[in-house]
């Protein structure tokens, strides 16, 4: 069910900011548009430093990025 989860869900963080803490807003976070995938995808702790130089959604949308020249 997990390899399913992966296979169907590339962006399983968008379950983690559903689970941020309830003072936060989801609507009131920075949000970006990711350049691999084009899917938005909203600020998270762990970009708080380079917030600003974020591209992508995901480790995996920077791989692709990488991988692929397409857009
Ligand atoms: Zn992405």
């Amino acid at each position: 069910l997990i390899e399913f989860q992966k296979k169907h869900n590339p962006h399983p963080h968008f379950s983690i900011v559903a689970a941020m803490p309830k003072q936060i807003k989801k609507s009131e976070l920075p949000q970006k548009i990711c350049v691999t995938c084009g899917r938005p995808f909203a600020w998270r702790k762990k970009w708080e430093k380079n917030w600003p130089e974020v591209k992508y959604c995901s480790d995996r949308c920077r791989r692709d990025a990488k991988s692929t020249k397409a857009k």
